[in-house]
């Protein structure tokens, strides 16, 4: 993508006039050109009506058919196998130029070589790669409706403003960003369609793996669907400008434009603010001009946080915007009193006119049309401005990317060692991860380490993903407490993933080559030798996924005791077996050949995993899903009637409770206090007193018990009695800011010791950074004598030594508490892990952690 960038500028001219156009030319179509309610029976945003992806798909594609505007683009599949597409709406004479367009589009994201001529030249004849996307969060349903509507009036308009709209910009327009969670919401909703359940709450995640947290990993890449946009974004059409639309609660605002809400993040570059600021200000003009009242900017979306669809684009010198209208009940309507209408919100803290919110909406009914009508409104005024500012547009990405560029220093980079790694692999995979986000990476002569050079296009990206965070304390009033972040305060990849990185300047002419992600080299794998045996580190995630692999497939694996000799580096051990080559070579494994087997170690049995899956559904249960099947674990989920039915004992050797509450978990409640119309009573309650006393009867007779997070809280109780109580359990409620003044570390990265001669510890360093999420840290006392207790993590002597990356204020509250603790009980054990061990599955130098638990 990035290499050859100096011989750009000489065949610029050529190349842009010898480019061929597109394949997929389609010439001008005469047919009829349907109606969405001709398509689907229904008008869009009707009461209680909704399309489903494949009647969005199937509408868009005789959209295609009948128009020469627009064409189909597959992004590949989902996450459930269905075909995930977008639709590119232009002029006929753009769609026809399509090459051409994208070729200037990728000049101007990457204009080293080019004189400021040319890239004015380029500008002028460019044109604005404008990207809109809708529902990524699947109950955010309108714009998913409004995407049809808008492609129609797109496709059917003979103004002269509209033409010169499609002529200047070429519109890039997703549907959903997750069609399985679409389809999943509109069936719940149809199910309960005339119930009262009508438009409540899914008991369960509407993305498979990650749910909401889909808007959470665009910097980590983990799912397909994120992959999927990445690589059209970023490889393929360098958009100048995102809109993404999303929808918020329905007691506030109505929508929510930009400019965003403090904070801001120090790296990004000012203009593209500016260019945002611009897109909000035409957003509020057209939505004003037309009567809607409610508009609110500067309000609870910061613009600090890298991690949600445009965000990331920030960092890559791209415009990017939000919107968020407020929801109704899915399609249902609601009826909203007066005095229902609240603030309490940055940037909103009572419901009252104020200058970013210069006229209140009164209340009333709000249904599933209104949204519609806010978000045509702003994809049209999204549309008329990346017209109407075209070159301005062209040119500020240009120079946002010389900027970052000639501001660095050439002999800076950013260099991640490939063999001097705890775990080369994980390495490997952060150099790769940034290869697929567009940055330029290098291999250094030697090939012992990759360089990420300062001097590149996206180098503010680099920065802000591979140093740390200093979250800004900013306070909204003399005296107050901060704002809080969105989302996380830290997302520092080399020390979430345990990569070893560093800063270094070279300057005398060191050789390497750029690589991309499919020439980027991972460390070999395979057998060395030949023996009865083979042995390999256990300090690899990969191992995990070799070992089991191999149990899969009836070989034998072998570990290390718990009486692990003091200090010895502890190995894994696999027994010679025909797909044990090949395994190792496709995880990069490299296994050393031995001809007995070491003493002191013991067969390791298949591990059935019992996860729990609560009905208030958990995100964390998706992701730790995500993250064992990732690495070939045997694990079925497990729900509250089958813990409540005991006997675990014959199904499961080990059971997890992910992330969640007490009240979740024991109760199906969400909190205390508060309405909640509830699921329908088959998705109802927790696991109860029995569910507890059917977990410690698995424990006792020889199961083990992993918690994480918050899930700890449901068993320090009186049915464990264990010798543990979290000393933070009413220190703050996470997102809320409560008791900012005593202690506040909003989900940042902190420092932990690791006792790596427990069996939880093996193959861990001393000393890691830990994703600290939610206050919980473990006090614990001596047990009885038939007991036995271990810390196998813990926080520094010193406040001041806690902190990583990101925020922590009160750390003293963390002095020497533990972090990770287990307990025997009967013949079973219990693990706790306080952290965030495999958080989003972005916390590769944990997971570890969580993988010798399981197997322990
Ligand atoms: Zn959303």
């Amino acid at each position: 993508m990035l290499r050859q960038r100096s011989l750009k500028a000489v065949v610029l001219t050529l190349a842009l006039v010898s480019l061929a156009p597109a394949k997929e030319i389609e010439q001008s179509k005469t047919g009829h050109i349907p109606k969405p309610s001709e398509f689907l029976g229904f008008e869009v945003g009707a009461d209680r009506k909704l399309a489903d992806y494949r009647q969005i798909a199937s509408y868009f594609k005789a959209l295609a058919a009948a128009s020469g505007r627009i064409q189909i683009q597959s992004l590949g599949k989902t996450t459930l196998g269905e075909d995930m597409f977008m639709a590119v709406i232009s002029s006929e004479e753009n769609l026809r130029d399509q090459a051409k367009y994208k070729e200037i589009a990728r000049k101007l994201a990457d204009p080293r070589g080019l004189s400021k001529e040319q890239i004015d030249a380029l500008a002028a004849q460019g044109k604005t790669i404008f990207l809109l996307t809708c529902n990524i969060h699947s109950t955010e349903i309108g714009s998913s409706q409004m995407a049809m509507e808008w492609a129609y009036k797109l496709a059917i308009a003979q103004d002269d403003e509209t033409k010169k709209r499609l002529n200047d910009a070429i519109v890039l327009l997703l549907p959903s960003l997750n069609p399985d969670g679409q389809i999943m919401v509109t069936e719940w909703y149809r199910k309960y369609l005339g119930t009262r359940y009508e438009g409540g709450p899914m008991p369960y995640l509407y993305h498979h793996y990650v749910g909401h947290d889909n808007n959470r990993d665009w910097y980590m890449l983990t799912q397909i669907e994120t992959k999927n946009v990445n690589q059209m974004v970023y490889h393929e059409w360098f958009p100048q400008f995102w809109l993404d639309e999303h929808q918020m609660g329905s007691y506030g605002p109505r929508i929510y434009i930009p400019p965003n809400a403090d904070p801001v993040a120090k790296l990004v570059n000012p203009l593209v603010h500016r260019g945002n600021n611009l897109m909000g200000a035409a957003m509020g003009w057209r939505l004003e001009e037309a009567g809607k009242s409610g508009v609110i900017y500067g309000y609870s979306y910061d613009a600090y946080w890298p991690g949600g669809t445009r965000n990331t684009g920030w960092w890559k010198n791209m415009f990017g915007v939000l919107t968020e209208t407020a929801s109704a009940r899915i399609a249902t309507p609601m009826d909203i009193s007066p005095t229902e209408l609240q603030g309490g919100v940055k940037g909103l803290i009572t419901y009252e006119q104020q200058i970013n919110f210069p006229n209140p909406w009164p209340g009333g009914v709000w249904r599933l049309r209104d949204i519609i009508d806010y978000e045509l409104l702003v994809s049209d005024a999204a549309l008329e401005t990346v017209s109407k500012y075209r070159q301005e547009l062209l040119r500020g990405v240009a120079s946002m990317a010389m900027h970052a560029v000639d501001s660095a220093d050439p002999a800076g980079f950013w260099r991640i060692p490939i063999d001097d790694q705890r775990d080369p692999i994980t390495a490997t995979r952060l150099a790769s991860l940034l290869a697929e986000h567009g940055v330029e990476v290098r291999l250094a002569a030697g090939k012992k380490s990759f360089l990420v050079p300062d001097a590149q296009p996206y180098s503010r990206f680099v920065e802000e993903m591979m140093g740390i965070q200093r979250y800004p304390e900013v306070h909204p009033a003399p005296g107050s407490g901060i704002l809080e972040p969105y989302d996380v305060a830290a997302w520092s990849l080399p020390l979430m993933m345990g990569v070893k990185a560093d800063r270094v300047r070279l300057t005398g002419g060191e050789q390497s080559t750029v690589v991309t992600m499919k020439d980027l080299p991972w460390p070999a794998g395979g057998l060395a030798g030949t023996g009865k045996y083979y042995t390999v580190a256990d300090q690899l995630n990969n191992v995990f996924a070799l070992a089991n692999a191999m149990l899969k497939a009836g070989g034998q694996v072998f570990i290390a005791k718990n009486e692990k000799p003091e200090n010895e580096t502890p190995v894994m051990v696999f027994a010679t077996h025909p797909q044990l080559a090949a395994n190792a070579e496709k995880l990069h494994l490299s296994l050393q050949a031995r001809p007995d087997l070491p003493k002191d170690l013991a067969p390791l049995k298949p591990v059935r995993i019992g996860l729990y899956k609560p009905y208030i559904a958990s995100l964390d249960e998706g992701w730790t899903r995500f993250l064992l099947e990732r690495y070939g674990f045997n694990l079925k989920n497990i729900e509250n009637k089958e813990v409540k039915a005991g006997n675990l004992n014959a199904a499961y050797d080990v059971i997890i409770l992910p992330d969640s509450t007490r009240d979740v978990i024991v109760e199906g409640r969400q909190g205390r206090e508060g309405y909640s119309e509830g699921f329908p009573p088959e998705y109802t309650g927790g696991i109860g007193k029995e569910g507890l006393h059917a977990l410690r009867d698995f424990v006792e007779k020889g199961g083990t018990l992993i918690t994480l997070a918050r899930a700890s809280d449901a068993i320090i109780g009186e049915e464990f009695n264990l010798p543990v109580r979290n000393v933070l359990a009413n220190a703050t409620e996470r997102g809320r800011g409560v008791q900012t003044a005593e202690f506040n570390i909003p989900r940042s990265l902190l420092r932990v010791y690791v006792d790596i001669n427990h069996p939880v510890g093996y193959g861990m360093p001393r000393e890691v950074a830990a994703f600290f999420d939610g206050p919980i840290a473990f006090q614990t006392s001596a047990p009885a004598p038939d007991a036995l207790r271990s810390v196998i993590a813990w926080y520094p002597d010193d406040a001041k030594d806690i902190l990583v990356s990101g925020y922590a204020h009160g750390a003293e509250r963390l002095e020497r508490k533990a972090a990770v603790v287990s307990f025997t009980k009967g013949k079973g054990k219990i693990v706790m892990f306080g952290f965030r061990v495999q958080h989003r599955a972005q916390t590769e130098g944990t997971f570890q952690m969580l993988f010798n638990a399981i197997i322990w």
